[in-house]
């Protein structure tokens, strides 16, 4: 009896899984399909998806959502392949979902858990192979297909390979990068790579002692002393920055960029003229007490204490009626915009996706295959694409899996 051709899937997460799902039912048994991934089992990413709930989706999901050279390059999938699909599947593998604010959209029972284990339940009804502690180290492409080399397994033959094998977000949790060097060495360019959905670190000590205090405010992006974009939520001061989810998708923003400020407003809903007018009538109304206690009340104490040396209130014993009308302006003018000089980010360890990646100039967005080299398809991360928060990185994986699957198992 004839073999059955193979279709390989390098990488068992997100749009690997999918991926392998897809073919197997497009292709109803007449190929042979099977995930290799590098961790002792696949998909362990997704169980630390939105705080261990799996955002897998946004309801708005579009190319205006994704950063990179050509963003466009979503679009064709994301029409193919759009949140209601991704919850159709879902629904198909019985997670039931639910959206929630700005669109987001979760497994009903809030467990990433429960998504993962879906997936795993239908790759096993569909007799889709898994081998774990396979890494592969090197491709040969050749004529009749493709040469898979592991270090420590034997190597493999495909008739077609899809490489889903991520980023260099979250390391411990398999992408390591790796897929880039097999795309490298294929001849595939791959653009700088940088962290993103990650915190910011910042020069300035002085956030050193606001570590550990949250507070809804805005913080503002700029490049290059020009705005780019504006968050409002709950902001957490660290030891090395800055952290909370308005940081976290301006890093989505800001990342491959140099010469980054970051401006919190600690009063967003007040203008500079409410906030000195507040101040004002304050120093009278709060004249028996000390500096160090003029923003009880009014903002966290520290960060007004903050303000107030910064306004150059040398002494927090200062009584508050000798606080001078030029360090009243200085103050509102700080509670308005504190700017803090971005140094760089928490690294690749911290980050949730990968800025850059592979050229998708280089693959054809309609099918997800290789420019270079046919039969050879890319899904999920590794592509110069990543999403703002919210569930965009999931949708993504997931559309790009949806056209790669369907063209590779045409035969
Ligand atoms: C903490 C955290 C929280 C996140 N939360 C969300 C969220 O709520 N919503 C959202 O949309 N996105 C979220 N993301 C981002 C999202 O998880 C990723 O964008 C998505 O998983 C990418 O899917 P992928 O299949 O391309 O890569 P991955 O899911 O990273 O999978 C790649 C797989 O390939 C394997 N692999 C790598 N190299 C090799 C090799 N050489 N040989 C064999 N196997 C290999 C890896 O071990 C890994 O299992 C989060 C990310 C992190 C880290």
């Amino acid at each position: 009896m004839k073999n059955k051709p193979i279709l390989a899937i390098i990488g068992g997460g997100a749009s690997g899984m999918t991926a392998a799902i897809f073919a197997a039912r497009k292709s109803k048994g007449k190929i042979k399909i099977i995930i290799l991934e590098k961790m002792d089992r696949v998909g362990k990413k997704i169980l630390a998806t939105g705080n261990g709930r799996c955002n897998f989706s946004n309801i708005f999901a579009d190319c205006k959502n994704y950063h990179g050279k050509s963003p466009e390059f979503t679009s064709y999938a994301l029409s193919k392949f759009n949140p209601l699909s991704t919850i159709d599947f879902f629904a198909s593998i019985g997670v039931l979902s639910k959206q929630e604010q700005d669109g987001r959209i979760y497994p009903y029972c809030d467990r990433a858990s429960s998504v993962l284990d879906a997936l795993r339940f239908e790759l096993d009804r569909l007799g889709v192979e898994i081998r774990t502690s396979f890494k592969i180290n090197e491709i040969i492409a050749d004529k009749s297909g493709f040469k898979l080399i592991s270090k420590n397994n034997p190597s493999l033959s495909a008739q077609r390979i899809i490489i889903a094998a991520g980023g260099c977000a979250s390391p411990n949790l398999g992408s390591d990068g790796s897929g880039f060097e097999l795309l490298r060495k294929l001849s595939h360019k791959v653009t700088k790579l940088s962290p993103a959905l990650v915190q910011l670190k910042t020069e300035e000590k002085e956030v050193r002692s606001l570590k550990g205090i949250k507070f809804i405010g805005k913080a503002s992006a700029y490049v290059n002393d020009k705005k780019i974009a504006d968050q409002t939520g709950e902001i957490l001061f660290t030891d090395y920055g800055l952290s909370g989810i308005p940081i976290f998708q301006l890093s989505v923003l800001t990342a491959l960029k140099d010469n980054i400020k970051i401006k919190l407003d600690f009063m967003p809903e007040y203008s500079y003229k409410e906030v000195y007018e507040i101040l004002i009538s304050r120093r009278k109304q709060l004249s028996h007490l000390r500096s160090e206690n003029f923003f009880n009340g009014l903002i966290n104490n520290k960060i007004g204490c903050m303000t107030a040396k910064k306004s150059g209130i040398e002494k927090l014993s200062l009584p508050v009626k000798d606080i001078s009308d030029e360090n009243i302006k200085k103050m509102a003018a700080l509670i308005k915009q504190t700017v803090f000089n971005i140094s760089g980010t928490k690294g690749f360890e911290n980050a949730q996706v990968t800025a850059g990646g592979v050229l998708c100039s280089e693959f054809d967005d309609k099918t997800m295959q290789s420019k270079l080299i046919k039969g050879l398809y890319c899904t999920g991360e590794i592509y110069d694409i990543w999403g703002d928060c919210g569930g965009f990185n999931l949708q993504w994986a997931f559309s790009s899996a949806f056209l790669a699957a369907e063209s590779a198992v045409n035969l």
